[in-house]
């Protein structure tokens, strides 16, 4: 039978603020467990929490940068629900006073501009992190709360997504935006970015949609796109031989392959949300809303039509440049600083700067080789021949040298002196009377020989076509 997919996914991003959202600890990752807490995060009685304006403030960014609607009352919730992680028994959230409402991401699926509705956006603390030890027989779990207070933004879509590529096309495009706009590092191997997916199935042509199946704590991008794979083909069959699905919450098991029913609805958390009594409401006026739209700078899809139209690039290329800012920061750095013709400088970026930070699997923030090295050297280019400036760029990206120090170190300057050209040509047509004989007689591959050979000897560093030039008006002469 013939079903359509029907996918809405929450997405947690921690935010990169110096401190925890309602304490001073400090938010770095790796330290050594249970570091970085205080009574606050640890939910000592009677302290009280204080917000982290800049957690604040990058979560109206985010609303602002996803179109949402900006609440001018915005109010925390406790989620109540005890868990061994959440040392309060409950998380200070947001439920009926959200930062953002009603907003949307412009995707791209297979060439075709699509829309997905976020349903808000929204602010909220981290908990703490369960630690189980390997050892099966370990009898025990550790707890470590230097997690328990970061800040993180929620942001909820609508069921809109249709499709698997449509998952990973939001995906994408939101972790873009993210970056852009600089609220998190959405590192995904340190969990600054999470996802939680709803999924259901309903026979083509059905004016309801299926009973839903919820997948939480999904840590990367690939498990997102692994458990709804598996999701479709479970709910598929059973919908194919006439069974219902259950409503239920399901984990991914990464090692089977599989999910596994965590709990169902019957036994799902009634949170009991009510007004967090220890925060003030926030009001959110058009100044403060203005401060920070300001701050939002052009996103990924228009600086990528800008690309384009600006700087004569194919729109593929231009899709590379921007895909992440500090990429795009670079080319348009190397743009400003020269006369090459940005086509030419987004060649080399990416074949030649890509490649090298993909090998090295670092970022460009921290390349080796500034805009002004790479300008440096590709403005050289016609001086020294693409072989020899391809041999200095690999040279630039190990050592962090400029192009004329490993030039003249290595004495890679071309041969242009004419007078020690003239002398080694004429010593080649000495020793090689076969391929001259070989000229005379009209062969013109003993030409192509006769440069082989004269390169060789200059160690690649004479020009070819000067070479050539040379070569022609002295055999002619000597016909
Ligand atoms: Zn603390």
């Amino acid at each position: 039978m013939e079903y359509n997919i029907v996918i809405g996914l929450e997405t947690h991003a921690e935010l990169n603020t110096d401190t925890k959202l309602f304490c001073g600890c400090s938010t770095s990752f790796g330290s050594e467990p249970n570091t970085q807490t205080c009574p606050i995060c640890l939910g000592l009685p009677g302290v009280l929490p204080v917000i982290n304006r800049k957690a604040f403030d990058h979560t109206l960014k985010t609303a602002l940068a996803l179109n949402c609607e900006i609440n001018d009352f915005v109010n925390f919730d406790r989620k109540n629900y005890y868990y061994p992680d959440l040392p309060k028994n409950y998380q200070i959230s947001q439920n009926h006073f959200n930062v953002g409402n009603n907003g949307s991401v412009d995707i791209i699926v297979k060439g075709e501009k699509k829309r997905i509705g976020i349903n808000n956006v929204h602010l909220e603390e981290d908990a703490g992190k369960l630690v189980h030890p390997e050892a099966s027989d370990a009898g025990h779990s550790l707890i470590d709360f230097n997690r328990a207070g970061v800040p993180l933004v929620e942001i909820v879509t609508n069921p809109d997504l249709r499709s698997i590529d449509d998952v990973q096309g939001y995906m994408h495009t939101l972790r873009n935006i993210l970056q852009y706009i600089n609220v998190s590092d959405c590192k995904m191997q340190e969990g600054s970015l999470r996802f939680e997916a709803s999924i259901s199935l309903c026979r083509k042509g059905a004016k309801v949609f299926g009973n839903r199946v919820e997948i939480k704590n999904l840590n990367s991008m690939k498990a997102v796109m692994k458990v709804l794979a598996y999701e479709i083909s479970r709910q598929k069959e059973l919908l194919d031989k006439g069974a219902q699905i259950v409503m239920e919450t399901r984990l991914w098991d990464e090692v089977d392959g599989v999910s596994r029913r965590m709990r169902t609805k019957e036994e799902a958390h009634d949170y009991r949300y009510f007004p967090e009594p220890d925060l003030v409401p926030i009001l959110v006026d058009k100044k403060s809303i203005d401060r920070i739209r300001e701050t939002i700078p052009e996103l990924s899809a228009m600086r990528r039509q800008r690309f384009t139209s600006e700087y004569l690039i194919s729109d593929y290329e231009a899709g590379i440049l921007t895909e992440s800012k500090p990429l795009a920061d670079y080319f348009e750095e190397c743009v400003k600083l020269t006369i090459v013709s940005p086509k030419e400088l987004s060649n080399w970026i990416i074949n030649d700067v890509l490649r090298v930070l993909n090998e090295k699997k670092s970022h460009i923030q921290d390349f080796t080789i500034s805009p002004k090295m790479l300008v440096d050297l590709i403005e050289m280019k016609s001086e020294i021949g693409g072989s020899i400036a391809k041999e200095v760029f690999s040279e630039m990206s190990n050592t962090g040298k400029d192009a004329s120090s490993i030039v003249r170190e290595k004495n890679l300057t071309p041969l242009s002196n004419a007078e020690e050209l003239n002398f080694i040509i004429s010593k080649i047509i000495e020793d090689n009377p076969k391929a001259i004989e070989d000229y005379g007689k009209g062969k013109k591959s003993a030409l192509s020989f006769l440069v082989g050979q004269t390169m060789k000897i200059t160690k690649g560093k004479a020009n070819p076509k000067i070479l050539i030039d040379i070569f022609r008006e002295k055999l002619e002469n000597n016909l």
